[in-house]
């Protein structure tokens, strides 16, 4: 497994270097400002410690903050950050298309600037963008919903299937979005798969701010007019562990999990622990587990390159195209996460404690 060497790899060197920040070699090569969406998902506790840790133990200090998917909050935060003069800044965006003028300003200042897993959009003021293969991480769930209709529902092609997507004001949404319909949609065109809402498209199915409610309010809905004469669900796409948590919840309150109603499939994202007990106790079939504390080692090296002045190499210069210019990206491997790997993926490599599954 590949991204457990490369993990404990990181992990090794960032080890060494915080011993050696706390001791005697300790220096301040100046303020790096983190701003996060949001605390109220586990996924961005862990990359703003994992960035903060990484980052004091090469000599940074820090200011890590989360915005509560409030826009103007992350606004005031990132100016806020300019202003005390940080070097450089890391930004997991809620709507990156709405921080321009701050960018601008944080360019005038010759602030360094990274887009942390979700791309800054229409800024020429973005200089990398570290994330996973989001197209990839599509692809995963939808090979996984269909390996558990198969598994589940063999025999009751044509298999009842509806969509969620993620928050259209994130780039992402559209990339998770795109590589499940690579897979999903000659099925549908084939017949095997069929959306009995007729709820397509980004546009139709997009949950904004990434919002469990949204989705469990949506599903209800969807629920009430097209499944109340007994037509039954088969699979569920949901690009995110919260929303699948929401609709799991529409699914139990008109019965699905007991009985002979056997729980669709659904999918997700983040391996969040709660999703990832679901998956345990089969509500949830899958999710997709992308190892933030790589992302975050990965970025902070990348930030500590730059800001030594030396030129990174090895990025991706072709895929993320934010609209004003193509932004050299570092892009990591997503991995599904089911019943049958979940110890291996997640419990081996130290992301979360057998204890914390109990
Ligand atoms: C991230 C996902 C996360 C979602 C909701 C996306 O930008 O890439 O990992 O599930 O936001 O927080």
């Amino acid at each position: 497994m590949k991204v457990l060497k490369t993990v404990a790899t990181l992990f090794a060197t960032g080890a060494l270097l915080a011993t050696a920040a706390t001791g005697a070699f300790a220096q301040d090569k100046g303020l790096i400002g983190i701003a996060m969406p949001t605390s109220s998902s586990l996924r961005w506790i862990s990359d703003g410690n994992e960035l903060k840790s990484a980052l004091e133990g090469m000599g940074y200090t820090v200011d890590l903050q989360y915005a509560e998917d409030e826009i103007p909050n992350q606004l005031a935060q990132v100016e806020n950050m300019v202003t005390k003069g940080a070097k450089a800044l890391v930004i997991g965006s809620i709507d990156g298309t709405t921080l321009s003028a701050v960018l601008q300003q944080a360019a005038d200042q010759g602030v360094k600037v990274i887009a942390y897993d979700r791309l800054i959009r229409d800024s020429g003021n973005v200089d990398y963008y570290t994330t996973f293969d989001n197209f990839q991480v599509g692809v995963l769930q939808a090979n996984s919903l269909v390996k558990g209709l198969n598994e589940r529902f063999a025999d009751q092609k044509p298999w009842n299937v509806e969509l969620f997507g993620g928050s259209p004001d994130d780039n992402n949404a559209f990339f998770f979005y795109d590589g499940a319909m690579a897979v999903l949609q000659p099925m549908i065109d084939s017949g095997d798969i069929v959306i009995k809402s007729g709820q397509m498209g980004m546009e139709q199915v997009g949950t904004l701010r990434w919002d469990g409610a949204v989705a469990q309010a949506r599903m209800d809905n969807i629920l009430s007019a097209n499944y109340s004469d007994g037509t039954r669900v088969h699979g569920v796409l949901a690009p995110y562990d919260g929303l699948s948590r929401g609709i799991i919840s529409s699914l139990r309150g008109v019965g699905y999990g007991s009985g002979d109603l056997a729980w669709p499939i659904i999918t997700g994202q983040d391996a969040e622990v709660p999703s990832v007990k679901a998956i345990i106790a089969g509500e949830q079939y899958s999710t997709v587990f992308k190892d933030t504390r790589e992302l975050a080692q990965y970025t902070a090296q990348l930030l500590d390159t730059v800001l030594s002045g030396n030129e990174p190499s090895g990025l991706d210069t072709t895929t993320y195209d934010n609209g004003v210019k193509v932004v050299p990206s570092i892009l990591l491997t997503p991995y599904e996460v089911d019943a049958t790997n979940y110890k291996e993926r997640v419990i081996d490599s130290g992301y979360i404690k057998a204890e914390e599954l109990q």
